[in-house]
């Protein structure tokens, strides 16, 4: 691994700086000790908060122009060490080393994208109901952000957020997963190579997610929390924010139903099936928890669903040829045990896969006749697992698709236009995934609806997410 964006310090005005503790961040593949990182309390997190307020009065002040080369700058040196960062990825949270270069890619859009868009930040003439006024919007950063982000994609859930608050002139003070803080500084070390000012970006890593947490949610000097993982956090957050009236962005758990229409392309949506369930091992907000298959051809797709799983390999992500990694850890790996144990005792058939290969590797599983009583049809599995329900007409599968407090992206495959459209409006959720089973891209809003969350990242939508709209009055 690169010595130079292998740092194991925490990133606070500037300085990468070293504490009395640390944490030991472990290997899940290998499951050995890939780095010990600083372990910050939370009057290191105040003296980064207090840094990024300073830094703020100046960075709100730097021209749009500047603030965006900056962005681009840190984009391209991205591209320039995206091997070693894919490295560092992969070491971190197990997923293959193909799939981390393609996250690297896809965080990195982020950056490019809003390096752009950052320029468009435009107020309004409004036409005044009233003689003698002049009435304009202009829009201006909300100030400093706390973002806090998953394990799961340890650079994307952090560029797309920290890329839009850049260039709206916000600073940030970001918390990464306590698993994957070494892409987070990685990130912090391209920024200082970029020239971003002290201050302007900061990393506390931490074992103490509540204490950070609380601090980030309850200091009036944060203008807005910004986090990415489950939703019982989610909701802590929100409620710690209330009292100092935050802003808050929240991209939480998923749900996501995959439904295959008799009128499906078979091959195309097994194709589909497999992208939106194995990456990451299922370890991912949008991995597909809930296979719906309309009764004519059942059979048909179990089959080649088995087919297509069957040619997965397992093992390090380090080694090529590997499609899945191990679990992130042994809560993780219980959880899909746990879900695999229920459905096959509340009548599933295990057509594949099944149990644990060794330490947290599991075998990529598909059960088939899974009862709508089971915990994987209501709980967000993480993990290798397709469950298969048969449905017999489209009002059921959109009634047990949207049966769930989530709502963040269904899935489904159709060759109709008509029940394309009709079934895209009726799903509850925020996004829909049609004859795709990947909907994320930089250039389109990415969030939920219900339980999945709060405001959108991505696209224009996202940028606005760090702005606030200021109405000028002009008299006389
Ligand atoms: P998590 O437990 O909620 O952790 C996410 C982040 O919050 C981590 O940095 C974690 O720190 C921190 N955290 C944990 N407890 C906290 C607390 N009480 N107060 C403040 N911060 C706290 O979620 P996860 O298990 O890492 O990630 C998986 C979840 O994220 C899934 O539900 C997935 O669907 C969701 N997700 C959603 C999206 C989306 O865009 N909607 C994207 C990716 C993932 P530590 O690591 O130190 O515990």
């Amino acid at each position: 691994m690169g010595d130079k964006l292998f740092i194991e310090k925490a990133y606070i005005n500037g300085k990468f700086v070293e504490t009395e503790q640390t944490f030991p961040v472990v290997n899940p593949a290998t499951l050995t000790v890939l780095g010990n990182v600083a372990d910050c309390t939370v009057t290191d997190c105040r003296e980064a908060i207090t840094a990024a307020e300073i830094a703020w009065y100046h960075w709100r002040d730097t021209a749009v122009g500047e603030r965006c080369a900056l962005v681009r700058r840190l984009f391209e040196l991205i591209n320039e060490h995206k091997k070693e960062l894919a490295e560092i990825m992969t070491k971190e949270c197990g997923k293959p080393y193909a799939e981390s270069l393609v996250e690297v890619g896809y965080a990195n859009s982020f950056m490019e994208w809003y390096a752009e868009e950052g320029k468009r930040a435009y107020g309004e003439t409004i036409p005044s109901l009233k003689k003698g006024m002049h009435l304009s919007t202009i829009k201006q950063g909300v100030g400093v952000v706390a973002a806090i982000t998953p394990w799961n994609f340890p650079l994307a859930m952090i560029t797309r957020k920290v890329a839009p608050a850049l260039v709206a002139g916000c600073t940030v003070v970001l918390k990464p997963a306590s698993q994957t803080p070494f892409s987070a500084i990685a990130l912090g070390k391209l920024a200082e190579m970029a020239g971003l000012p002290k201050g302007v970006l900061n990393i506390v890593t931490s074992k103490d997610s509540k204490g950070i947490g609380k601090e980030l949610a309850t200091n009036p000097k944060v203008r807005k929390i910004s986090f990415t993982g489950s939703t019982p956090v989610g909701s802590t957050l929100i409620a710690q924010s209330a009292d100092t009236v935050k802003r808050v962005s929240m991209e939480l758990g998923g749900n996501a139903p995959f439904i295959v229409f008799e009128d499906a392309d078979l091959d195309k949506a097994v194709q589909g099936a497999i992208a939106a369930k194995f990456r990451n091992a299922g370890q991912t907000c949008v991995a597909v928890n809930r296979f719906y298959v309309q009764e004519g051809i059942y059979d048909a797709f179990a089959s080649k669903l088995v087919t297509a799983v069957e040619k997965l390999k397992v093992g390090d992500g380090m080694k090529s040829g590997v499609d899945i990694g191990p679990l992130i850890n042994q809560d993780g790996l219980e959880k899909v045990r746990a879900h695999v144990a229920d459905a096959l005792e509340k009548g599933a058939i295990l057509r594949r896969g099944g149990k644990q290969i060794k330490d947290l590797f599991f075998e990529p599983t598909v059960l088939t006749n899974v009862s709508t009583n089971s915990l994987i049809a209501t709980e967000e599995t993480f993990g290798p697992v397709c469950a298969l329900f048969p449905f017999k007409k489209e009002e059921e599968a959109i009634s047990l698709s949207n049966g769930t407090p989530f709502g963040l992206v269904a899935y489904f495959y159709s060759s109709n236009v008509y029940r394309c459209h009709r079934v895209a409006e009726q799903l509850e959720a925020g996004m829909i995934g049609i004859n795709t089973g990947m909907v994320s891209n930089a250039s389109a809003p990415f969030g939920g609806v219900k339980q999945s969350g709060v405001g959108r990242e991505g696209a224009t939508y996202g940028l606005e997410e760090y702005l606030e709209v200021k109405y000028l009055c002009y008299g006389g």
